[in-house]
């Protein structure tokens, strides 16, 4: 049999029902495969082995009484650093947050806690999700366990590379601007950005409120359906979930899909797609017309626009979301001055040149006299963008475009370059202003073997559908 690691969450959960092992057997195979990998990646910032060994003890005794059970019972998994844990450090990867223990539990990790998971540990990450390389973190940069001469991704670099090696099962990742789709595409697993306020913000760490949306990356389409099913859903603490009803995803993966029409935007086709990148997604689409899907070219003309008006947005809003770490309330505490003395020490020392760079620019746009320039122009951009794929997501049944524009780049490529970088996530930004959902899936490895990631765009709260087409590509 496959080391117990390597599992999938439906094949893992399948085998702890016969029990042909016990959860405590399968956290462990995860904690010793942590052990072994975390030395040369690094995609942990805290493991919990105790706190993990304990909910596995109470989750084989619910399996073994077979009350209360769901198909994540036993199943090990890790949270990014944005999650608050209870008792459990979160640091945001972030200096200022070091040492900072959380008060309550997440939406999410509660769910998943319900739902009978067993979570591992915390994982790296950009700060706040700022950055698509895990190179920002206070903590060092996490490796790619593809080929660790790469970056795994970002910002959630951590859990993209911890599903990739076994540590844990699945990861549940944030995503402001791609930052699940980025490393799920770099590290080869499957990567959900759900329709915003499909899965609850409460207790997340913020970094963009509007755009934030949190989502599983999982080695197989179908575990991310299971994931999602068990963390979607109205949340009387996040006032942007809609009562819209949680589909049973899983179920639905069992439907063959229809034949639908594959909507392929030009702007994503230009220039500065790499070549192998190209290649790999157009056997995608090949793959596609195969099983007899259509396909149309569509246009979404304020793509040009994208990176601009998310970043004038996205960090408008980070930095009024870390105007709250001023060393008092929350971790890092400085020495015993004057107020002005103290925040100026703790904010100085404690934040790194990328968190500085984006809080400045934040307050830049947003001060008086500029907003109107700013802010208020980027927002009418937003507009249209949404525009640009309503019209499209009616046209066609769904969209298919490369993740990223260039497989996984090497560490400090682009390091110099904070343009270079932001421009990497050219495919990904779009998708957070509109709100809709966004799956990576992988789709093939370069000449270098390196993985590709291909995204699958759908319309509002039609996450079924992605999970439907992205399975059949998947198992064709
Ligand atoms: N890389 C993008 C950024 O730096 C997206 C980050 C994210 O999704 N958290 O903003």
């Amino acid at each position: 049999m496959k080391p117990l690691y390597s599992l999938t969450i439906a094949e893992a959960s399948e085998l702890l029902k016969k029990g042909e092992f016990t959860s405590v057997e399968l956290t462990q195979a995860c904690l010793d495969r942590i052990k072994e990998k975390e030395p040369e990646i690094h995609a942990f910032i805290t493991v919990t082995p105790d706190y993990a060994l304990k909910k596995a003890r109470e989750a084989d005794k619910r399996l073994k009484e077979n009350k209360d059970t769901t198909p994540l019972t036993g199943i090990p998994y890790s949270i990014k650093d944005v999650y608050n844990t209870k008792g459990i450090q979160t640091t945001a990867g972030s200096k200022i947050l070091e040492g900072h223990i959380s008060q309550y539990n997440a939406t999410v990790h509660q769910k998943l806690e319900d739902a009978g998971a067993i979570l591992v540990g915390k994982t790296n990450c950009d700060p706040f999700g700022f950055g698509s390389s895990t190179e920002y973190s206070a903590y060092g940069s996490t490796k790619n366990p593809v080929n660790t001469d790469y970056v795994p991704g970002g910002s959630s670099g951590g859990s993209g590379a911890a599903v990739a090696y076994g540590g844990g099962l699945f990861s549940i990742a944030e995503d402001t601007g791609g930052s699940i789709r980025c490393p799920a595409s770099f590290c080869g697993v499957v990567g959900l950005k759900p329709t915003y306020g499909r899965v609850s913000r409460y207790g997340s760490i913020a970094y963009a409120s509007s755009y934030d949306s949190i989502g599983p990356i999982t080695k197989t389409v179908k575990d991310s359906a299971i994931v999602l099913k068990y963390t979607a859903g109205k949340d009387l603490h996040d006032a942007t979930t809609p009562d819209v009803p949680v589909p049973d995803y899983p179920e639905l993966l069992k439907e063959k899909p229809g034949k639908f029409t594959i909507g392929l935007p030009k702007e994503y086709y230009g220039e500065g797609l790499d070549r192998e990148v190209r290649e790999i997604i157009d056997s995608a689409i090949e793959a596609y017309k195969n099983l007899g899907f259509k396909t149309k070219e569509v246009s979404l003309p304020y793509t040009k626009y994208a990176i601009a008006a998310y970043y004038v947005i996205g960090l408008s809003e980070a930095s009024s979301n870390l105007a709250r770490y001023d060393g008092i309330r929350y971790g890092q505490k400085g020495e015993d001055t004057d107020w002005n003395t103290y925040m100026e020490t703790v904010r100085g020392e404690s934040f790194n040149e990328e968190e500085k760079r984006r809080i400045m620019i934040g307050t830049f746009a947003l001060s008086a006299g500029y907003q109107d320039q700013y802010y208020k122009r980027a927002q009418k951009l937003r507009e249209l963008l949404k525009q640009d794929f309503a019209r499209v997501l009616n046209e066609v049944d769904f969209l298919l475009t490369p993740t990223m524009p260039a497989p996984p780049f090497k560490f400090g490529e682009n390091m110099g370059d904070p343009l270079k970088m932001w421009l990497a996530d050219a495919f990904t930004v779009s998708i957070n202003p509109v709100g809709v959902p966004a799956l990576s899936v992988p789709a093939g490895t370069t000449e270098d073997e390196l993985p590709v990631g291909m995204q699958l765009i759908a319309p509002h709260f039609k996450e079924d559908l992605l999970y439907n087409v992205a399975h059949l590509f998947e198992t064709s």
